[in-house]
Order: structure tokens, then C-alpha cells, then sequence
């Protein structure tokens, strides 16, 4: 029912001037599917994506019904070609993606690289798993599955919309909403040096103020991603996250879905930027708005260039593989998504920048548009 009424919008709008409500072709859009698949014998289920003319990436997020687990097993092209495996990102030093890693729901975007090459029309295979808490395939499981395919003619540039969300009251904290105002100009600075737009609205909610780290889900994320219309990205701003005053932002995933989950948005606590006093020195606005930046761009598929360990790192060619603090400091300590603060004192640098293959992987997002 929901492919007729969408192939009947597409009718009704070709005779007009393309300020319709359906997809009209002079400007990137998405089109979404949902479906349940059911395991089989060995525990893996199909989702077969038929990829149009002009589709440039394409969003799978595949959410367990019941207990148990699901992942990405892996994803086939319409050759017949793997050019994604599971195995060969498991267990590396490297991260592509967290659509590997067993969890209540899964997200995968493809491509997330310009290095992975481009779609080609045709039907795509997306193959998940289903298993139990000990990590054993289970058959006859059901996956509900939501796909978006964005037809985009240009990955230099787009734009992306984010919801965000007060938690209770926060509205009329005149502090944090000036705080949020300066931020957004910065994130929006911040992504303009690879081709980003950055759009926005806000949403006042009853959500508790105090925040939990959705990186296992969390019901109150679930009601926050309720705000989020159509391929927008939720950033729910509260008090406090993780019970601490130094947990400054978490995403929900990487990369985050486009539809309900208990891992749809990002967190962001203003009081860790702020300080327990409420009030943002301009030190502390900066770190805010790159908070904001950071959590979105992990939101949209990007991993810490290195990890605090120095000793993981992202797959992306053009941000180093350093291996020991004060080489990681000196080569990534401005990049926008390294993994903290870098701060002598009171006086923290400027994390701003982004890398070109960084920028590529945020292009590619199926929701950026
Ligand atoms: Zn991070």
C-alpha cells in the first residue's frame, strides 16, 4: 500500500512545476520502504533493494522484533558481488560501521566512502542476522526493516536537517537557548568547508532532563526520534548524560537511522559545556557547538579519526594513522571528530576541521540531501 500511494504522488506531480509534494527529480529526495523479513535455517534473512537510475546511497535499519539481536552480515551488489563482509571489519583495527556489531537494531548506509565506489541500478541484497544474547544465529526470527534510497545528483554538498529538542523546560533557559544560537552559526561555519548546509528547527518536549547514554538504546531517545519529520536527524538537548558532568554528547549509532529506534538521534548535555554554574564562557560555547557537530557527524556515519588507545583509527585514507598521544595531539587534535577536548588549562583548541574523505562520508549519508 505504501509503494502505490508513492507511485501515485509521482503521477499526480509530473505535470506540475515541481513544487509538488512528490519526488520531482530537480532535487535530491528520499524514498522509503518498510518490510519484515523472516530468518531462515542458517539465521540470515534478504532485503532486496532495487536501486534506481541517479540513487546515490542507500539506509537500511533493520530492528529485531522480540528479544535477541540483529547485524549486518553483509551486502551484495546486483552482480552478484560482495563489497561488504562482516569479517573483514570485525575484528580490525579499523571502523567502517556499527551495522556489524549485534545490537537490538541495526543501521548500515552504503556507500560510506568515496572509495567504495558508486551504486549501479539494479537489485542490491542487504543480508542480517538474527541471534541470541550468546551470539548463535536464530531461524525464524523476524526483522522489521526500513530502507531509504536517495536519488542525488551531487555528492560535493547537500543538506541536513535537524529537529532539535529541549528536554523539559529548557525552552526557557535563556542561557542555554543563546548558547544554542551561537552554536548553531558555528556548526553551520563548520560545515560549510565540505559543501554542508545545515537546517534547523526545535521542538519543546516533556523528556526528562536528565539524559542516558543511548549507546544500547534508551527508551527516551525512542520518544525523542517521535519529533523528527521526515529525514530529520533528532539532537535532544537535557541537563546531564551518563550521570556525570563530563559527558559533553553520545550519538545513538554510526551511522543513525532515519525512523524510530531506541538509537534514533543524538544526546547532547549543555551543562557538561556550560559548567554546573549554567553560565557559557566562549571557550565553552565552542565546545558546544562542536558537541553538537561531533555527535551529528558521528549520527551521519564518521568514527574518531583515533581512538583515546591510539591504536584504532577510522578507514578514512586522509586523516593519519598516529599512533602516540602528542604525534595524535599535533596531526588531529583540531579535526572535529577527535575523540575529546584537547585543553591546556582553561583553554581548549579549536576542533573545526574536517578532512575531505571525512566530508565524503557525510555527503554520502542518505540523509543529507
Ligand atoms: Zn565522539
Amino acid at each position: 500500500m505504501r509503494l502505490l500511494l508513492f507511485s501515485l504522488l509521482l503521477t499526480a506531480c509530473k505535470d506540475k512545476d515541481g513544487n509538488g509534494n512528490g519526488p520531482d527529480k530537480t532535487g535530491p529526495y528520499t524514498t522509503e520502504t518498510t518490510q519484515t523479513v523472516t530468518t531462515a535455517n542458517d539465521g540470515t534473512a534478504a532485503v532486496e533493494i532495487a536501486v534506481e537510475d541517479g540513487d546515490a546511497a542507500f539506509l537500511v535499519t533493520g530492528v529485531k522484533s522480540g528479544s535477541g539481536l540483529t547485524a549486518v552480515e553483509f551486502i551484495n551488489d546486483p552482480d552478484g558481488e560482495t563489497l561488504l563482509h562482516w569479517q573483514d571489519w570485525y575484528y580490525e583495527a579499523e571502523s567502517l560501521t556499527y551495522a556489524f556489531f549485534p545490537a537490538g537494531n541495526t543501521t548500515v548506509n552504503w556507500p560510506v566512502r568515496a572509495v567504495d565506489g558508486s551504486l549501479s541500478a539494479g537489485t542490491w541484497s542487504v543480508v542480517l542476522g538474527a541471534y541470541d544474547n550468546n551470539y548463535n544465529y536464530v531461524r525464524d526470527e523476524d526483522i522489521e526493516l526500513t530502507v531509504h534510497r536517495k536519488w542525488d545528483p551531487n555528492l560535493s554538498e547537500g543538506t541536513v536537517r535537524v529537529v532539535l529538542v529541549y528536554a523539559d523546560g529548557l525552552e526557557s533557559e535563556s542561557d542555554l537557548t543563546e548558547g544554542v544560537g551561537y552554536a548553531l552559526e558555528e556548526w553551520a561555519r563548520i560545515w560549510a568547508q565540505i559543501g554542508l548546509t545545515l537546517e534547523y528547527r526545535f521542538a519543546e518536549s516533556d523528556l526528562s532532563a536528565t539524559l542516558s547514554d543511548p549507546s544500547y538504546g534508551s527508551s527516551q531517545l525512542e520518544e525523542a526520534s517521535t519529533y523528527a519529520d521526515k529525514d530529520e536527524i533528532v539532537v535532544l538537548i537535557g541537563e546531564q548524560l551518563s550521570g556525570d558532568l563530563w559527558t559533553y554528547g553520545v550519538s545513538g549509532n554510526i551511522p543513525g537511522a532515519l525512523s524510530v529506534t531506541e538509537n534514533s538521534g543524538v544526546v547532547i548535555s549543555w551543562l557538561a559545556a556550560a559548567g554546573a554554574n549554567g553560565a557559557f564562557s566562549d571557550g565553552e560555547l565552542n565546545i558546544f557547538a562542536e558537541t553538537m557537530a561531533h555527535e551529528v557527524g558521528h549520527y551521519m556515519g564518521l568514527f574518531h579519526p583515533v581512538e583515546d588507545g591510539w591504536d584504532y583509527w577510522d578507514a578514512l585514507e586522509d586523516t593519519t594513522d598516529c599512533s602516540n598521544g602528542s604525534e595524535c595531539y599535533r596531526d588531529l587534535g583540531e579535526n572535529l571528530m577527535f575523540p575529546y577536548p584537547v585543553c591546556t588549562g582553561n583553554n581548549c583548541d579549536r576542533q573545526d576541521q574536517l578532512s575531505d574523505d571525512q566530508g565524503g562520508v557525510l555527503n554520502r549519508y542518505t540523509g543529507t540531501l
